[in-house]
């Protein structure tokens, strides 16, 4: 008799939840990439009780083929790559195939979606189980239905932290995304109280500004950067606005928020000595790269990445800001009325 043998789907999907998966923040990320992969304009995110209740993501993209639906809540089944090659030049923010597989084999999922040929379809998975697939909705877009997230895992549901807590995770996770996104309309609400609204006009300080409050936003200053591989704009606070915390700075690498501790350290080297101990800029740093320099394989929720040529995106980030926070300082702040 052999000892060894393969897990039920249901199992390994689960085995792969706890990584993907950890709170409900990570249900909204993983969904509204998703939307932004599928190229939607508008993303709505409706949240009730922190997520805890529901989750619901509503997009304009392109929407699933009913030949598709189910093979979507399948592990490793993804349209964004197709081969070796693919990995080392990711241009999505997904392509591992397991979000949809993972949050549908720890929650209750609805997901009704269209792509604008032929009627659409309505799927329901629950615990991993397929309930119902049936035609549906004929409006492009999906729309993605989370509820009782964690009901099968108690461990993972005793795991989280206040609602409070959780909410906020949310909140901050959608405001990266729409950071890196100017160019999409996010909404986000929670127990029917509308917390962001973005235009979708493409200016980032709008977006800044709706994060942030306008204040906030007219105390930032563009700046940008170019070299051979590397591609920056964004906006920094000028030295006079500052927060206790680096949580205010976002950097994004071809659209995906991720978190780098060097390049962090080279944006706030850009400041000198204009900021005081233990206070640090806000910052939007958004970068264009050839997917081929960052391998965003690293891990499942990747959000760390492993940089080829970091020390040279680390100086073109410390001298833009550098070089813009300079140009401040040519006219003495006496002299800017006269
Ligand atoms: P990945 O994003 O890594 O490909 P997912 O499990 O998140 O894996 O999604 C599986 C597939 O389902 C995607 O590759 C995509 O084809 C499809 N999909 C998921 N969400 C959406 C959406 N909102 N709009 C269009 N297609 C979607
Ligand atoms: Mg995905």
């Amino acid at each position: 008799m052999t000892k060894i043998h393969e897990l039920p789907t249901v199992l390994a999907d689960q085995i792969a939840a706890g990584e993907v998966v950890e709170r409900p923040a990570s249900v909204v990320k993983e969904l509204v990439e998703n939307a932004v992969d599928a190229h939607a304009t508008t993303i709505d995110v409706l949240v009730d009780e922190a997520g805890l209740k529901t989750i619901q993501i509503v997009d304009d993209g392109d929407g699933i083929s009913d030949d598709d639906v189910e093979l979507a809540f399948s592990r490793h089944a993804t349209s964004k790559i197709t081969s070796r090659e693919d990995l080392f030049r990711v241009h999505s923010l997904g392509f591992r195939g397991e979000a949809l597989p993972s949050i549908a084999s720890v929650a209750d999922v609805w997901l009704k979606t269209a792509t604008g040929k032929g009627a659409g379809s309505e799927v329901h998975i629950k615990g991993g189980e397929l309930v119902s697939h049936t035609a549906g909705q004929s409006r492009p877009g999906t729309e993605v239905t989370v509820s009782d997230l964690f009901f099968n895992t108690p461990a993972r549901l005793k795991y989280l932290k206040s609602p409070q807590t959780e909410l906020a995770n949310i909140v901050d996770m959608v405001n990266r995304i729409a950071l890196g996104h100017p160019d999409v309309a996010f909404s986000l609400t929670h127990n029917g109280r509308e917390l962001l609204r973005t235009a979708g006009r493409g200016d980032v300080q709008q977006v800044i500004a709706g994060i942030y409050g306008v204040q906030t936003a007219r105390k930032m200053v563009a700046i940008s950067g170019e070299d051979a591989d590397f591609k920056l704009t964004g906006y920094v606070s000028l030295p006079e606005l500052t927060r206790a915390s680096r949580n205010y700075i976002s950097i994004l690498i071809n659209g995906r928020y991720i978190k780098n501790f060097q390049l962090t350290k080279a944006l706030i080297k850009g400041y000198g000595s204009k900021l005081m101990v233990g206070r640090y800029p806000l910052a939007v740093l958004n970068l264009t790269m050839d997917p081929f320099l960052v391998d965003v394989n690293v891990h499942p929720t990747k959000q760390e990445v492993r940089l080829s040529k970091e020390a040279q995106l680390g100086d073109l980030i410390d001298k833009a800001v550098y070089n813009r926070l300079a140009q401040e300082n040519l006219i003495p702040d006496a002299y800017q009325n006269l």
